[in-house]
């Protein structure tokens, strides 16, 4: 199976019946991206800067994001790098920024809030600055973590327009086709996806944090790791809203939670139509293999019965069960 696999390496992610679908990897650091292409990934579809931060004795600087960014993009070699801004927060804590304690962290003061908020703009500012200037060594695409509003993605979007254009009459060149977008993973997000579509370049769906808020259950607590239902009917209804509504306006939706990865909601995915996969390095070559198996109008079918007929994740797997093997 591994040999079956290593053959895949450079081979395109077509269906039995011939479709495409982008196999992308999620990364922490620049180092991982020699991973990303012994892996055969076509694309960086996470980019989690918070490491930057974590691993860091004070704030990132703009150069040393800078080295950052460049690296992962020259590194790709011209293939498409969606990074997101830093998603600070939750369980992620910075020792030398002064978080306040809160009750319920996953909900609190976190990420693209902190960014957009007094204390965050420097911050967030210098970031895109570094991304902006990185922007011509590669495809890079940006990503805004922990959107809830529309208003948040206008008043992100504003700053990455102002950034640009401090920079351009500053005299540095910057690229001019970056996409910008913004991750799913809160419910309000999901279920306005039709109007987000309309004005983000791309989403991508992150399930770790959408599964978690959908269910009410923290996705740190054992105790209620039951709840945590990547297939569940109504987790799959949202997640046909967002590429619905994605694809309605002519955009493209992906997918960077765990989920991406998992042998068993791949046909679903494939059946929804979504068209990128970011998953970790080592997940690419069995999900290209997986793929090669599938053809997508019976994986339609197999989504719309998920979708339509299911009523809990036993039904739904056992349904994955019948249409794959
Ligand atoms: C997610 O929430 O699905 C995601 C990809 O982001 P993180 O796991 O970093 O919260
Ligand atoms: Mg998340």
């Amino acid at each position: 199976q591994k040999a079956e696999w290593a053959l895949l390496k450079d081979a395109e992610t077509r269906t039995a019946d011939g479709k495409h679908f982008e196999l992308a990897a999620n990364i922490g650091t620049p180092k991982d991206v020699v991973g990303v292409n012994e892996n055969g990934g076509e694309a960086i579809g996470l980019y989690r800067t918070e490491f930057l931060y974590m691993d860091s004795q004070d704030f990132p600087t703009e150069d040393e994001q800078f080295d950052a960014y460049k690296a992962v993009l020259e590194g790709m070699n011209g293939k498409p790098v969606v990074v997101r801004t830093m998603d600070i927060g939750g369980d992620k804590e910075l020792p030398y920024f002064d978080l306040p304690k809160e009750m319920n962290p996953f909900l609190g003061y976190r990420a693209l809030r902190i960014s957009l908020s007094a204390g965050g703009d420097a911050m967030f500012r210098t970031q895109m600055r570094a991304l902006l200037r990185a922007s011509v060594h590669g495809q890079l695409r940006i990503m805004f973590p922990m959107v809830a509003l529309l208003t948040e993605f206008r008043a992100a979007k504003q700053i990455f327009d102002e950034e640009k254009a401090n920079l351009i009459s500053e005299g540095v060149v910057v690229a001019d086709d970056i996409q910008v977008g913004i991750m799913i993973e809160i419910p309000a997000a999901a279920m306005l996806a039709d109007q987000f579509a309309k004005e983000v370049d791309f989403f991508s769906i992150g399930t770790n944090d959408l599964i978690q808020y959908t269910m009410a259950a923290d996705r740190m607590n054992e105790q209620v790791a039951y709840l945590y239902q990547p297939y569940n009917p109504s987790i799959l209804r949202l997640i046909n809203n967002v590429i619905k509504a994605a694809h309605a306006e002519g955009k493209w939706a992906g997918m960077c939670g765990e989920m991406a990865g998992d042998q068993t909601a791949v046909p679903l995915l494939v059946g929804m139509g979504l068209d990128e996969f970011s998953m970790s390095a080592t997940s690419i070559l069995q999900t290209r293999s997986l793929m090669k198996r599938l053809d997508t109008v019976k994986m339609q079918e197999l989504a719309n019965k998920a979708l339509t007929e299911c009523g809990t994740l036993e039904e739904v797997a056992a349904l994955v069960e019948a249409y794959t093997k």
